[in-house]
């Protein structure tokens, strides 16, 4: 492919909310035209405006059009690219006409592990890279081209393969024939619109059989935002999630409008909703779980400083999932939580870091220390916590790996089975850091998230705890978990 030459057929984030954009600015030329005759009214009497000052500024614009339309070409070439080399690294991984559809799913994760880490980016964003690439390469061939030939910008490809990828073969097919008609002529966003209207037209199939299959995906979902805040959202049913808001907005308002309150309806609200789900109880015909609701309460992690929690300092603390809170909270957290574990023990004292070869899995802990080493998967680039990973052997235990701070490392599930399926390979070095080798070759370190002064391995292994035989399903069962007695005071607080 080679850059095109046609020029671009749309006016750059100008167009606001206007679906169509002025026809003087569509087709060849419409840059010259367009700063040749400056309409009536547009020019300011006070500016003092030269003839050279206007030529210098059409030479600018004209130059950022054609950088957008190289940039264009360019993600194009991209897509062309990402996808051929997937091919490839699918047949390293050992990838035939023979091959399986999970050996092909292990390759094409294998693939987007190593662009992820080659691109250093999140692996969803290289997962979808990839899955892009491969429609765009396939049944969105069209668009590919459109795009190469500057007439579609990255956000409206974006579009097109989020709203076909919705649409049985056929009707996808016919969505993208009728928008790339004029999709050089809208901006991204009224292009998205104009998507959504013909997904509606075009649909074979009914919107409740579509909601039904929505709402499999219904789930609850927690993003991490500044200042010691977050965000809890709920994915479910449009009519319970407005009766829920309804209900909030009510219980706001009910309280005793005598009693000062200092807080917003806003305030009241959220507060009325996390109090619900923190203690409410259900009503259920499950009644193992209607009672469970009334004893279980959610169970956090906070570490916090020693001279945090004594009072003598403000060093934030670290609420495991989210990441560092306010010394406050840290301190009322622990105040409150009825099973404070207060263990101040230094690392050096000698906490047994190794178990032999008489059990297999890690003692307590052990498993501690490597999870607060690790703080999560060690993967490169992968940011799943500890509590939902599971504790690797490095070197297998069925083949003479030690269970030993410097033969396990925390690997998610995906990237656990990722190291034993595919031609990813990692060696841990004492420590805790580990380096990668991707099939490709690539190679990668990952360092522990608190590294710890290595400690003298402890002279006599302490008596062996009776062990069960090793199978393969302990491999992939994660570790049970206590608090690790290091150089933080731990506190494991109930949610209150
Ligand atoms: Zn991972």
């Amino acid at each position: 492919m080679t850059p095109p030459s046609t020029p671009l057929l749309e006016w750059m984030g100008g167009a606001g909310e206007g679906d169509l954009i002025d026809e003087a600015f569509v087709g060849d030329g419409w840059l010259e035209e367009a700063f040749a005759r400056p309409s009536a009214g547009a020019q300011t009497p006070s500016v003092d405006r030269t003839a050279t000052e206007d030529v210098a500024l059409a030479e600018e614009l004209a130059r950022v059009v054609s950088l957008e339309r190289t940039m264009r070409w360019a993600q194009a070439e991209q897509f062309r690219l990402v996808e051929s080399a997937r091919v490839r690294h699918a047949r390293l991984e050992g990838v035939g006409e023979v091959s399986t559809a999970a050996q092909r799913e292990f390759a094409t994760r294998s693939f987007v592990a190593e662009l992820a880490t080659t691109l250093v980016v999140p692996e969803a964003t290289a997962g979808r890279l990839v899955a892009d690439a491969t429609r765009l390469a396939g049944p969105r061939a069209a668009t590919l081209a459109a795009l190469a030939a500057g007439e579609l910008s990255g956000a409206h490809v974006r579009s097109l393969l989020e709203v076909t990828s919705t649409l049985p073969g056929e009707a996808a097919d016919e969505v993208e024939r009728v928008a790339l008609m004029d999709a050089g002529s809208r901006t991204s966003a009224a292009f998205r619109r104009r998507l959504h209207r013909l997904r509606e037209r075009l649909h074979p199939e009914s919107l409740s059989d579509r909601h039904a299959r929505a709402a499999l995906n219904r789930r609850v979902a927690l993003d991490p935002a500044p200042d010691g805040m977050a965000w809890l959202s709920l994915f479910l049913q449009a009519d319970r999630a407005v009766a829920i808001m309804a209900r909030l907005d009510a219980l706001a308002d009910a309280g005793d409008p005598k009693r000062p309150d200092p807080r917003t309806t806003a305030q009241r609200a959220a507060d009325v909703a996390a109090d619900l789900l923190l203690s409410g109880t259900l009503d259920h015909p499950d009644r193992l779980l209607a009672a469970a609701t009334g004893r279980v309460a959610g169970k956090i992690v906070v570490t916090v400083p020693v001279l945090t929690l004594l009072g003598v300092s403000d060093e934030p603390a670290e609420l495991d999932g989210y990441g560092p809170i306010d010394a406050d909270t840290a301190r009322r957290l622990a105040g409150h939580a009825p099973s404070l574990h207060r263990l101040l023990v230094h690392p050096e004292s000698g906490a047994a870091l190794s178990y032999g070869r008489t059990t297999y899995r890690a003692g307590a802990d052990l498993a501690g220390y490597v999870r607060v080493r690790d703080g999560g998967c060690r993967f490169p680039g992968c940011a799943r916590r500890a509590t939902t990973t599971d504790l690797d052997h490095t070197a297998a235990w069925a083949h003479g790996g030690r269970t030993d701070a410097d033969n396990l490392a925390h690997l998610c599930r995906a990237h656990h089975r990722l190291k034993h399926h595919t031609g990813w390979r990692m060696v841990h070095e004492p420590g805790g850091t580990i380096r990668w080798t991707s099939p490709a070759g690539h190679h990668l370190t990952t360092h522990p998230e608190r590294p710890f002064t290595p400690v003298g391995r402890p002279g006599t292994p302490l008596p062996a705890p009776p062990a069960p035989p090793p199978t393969e399903t302990d491999l992939h069962e994660p570790v049970e978990d206590n608090d690790p007695p290091w150089l933080h005071a731990r506190a494991a607080s109930l949610a209150a």
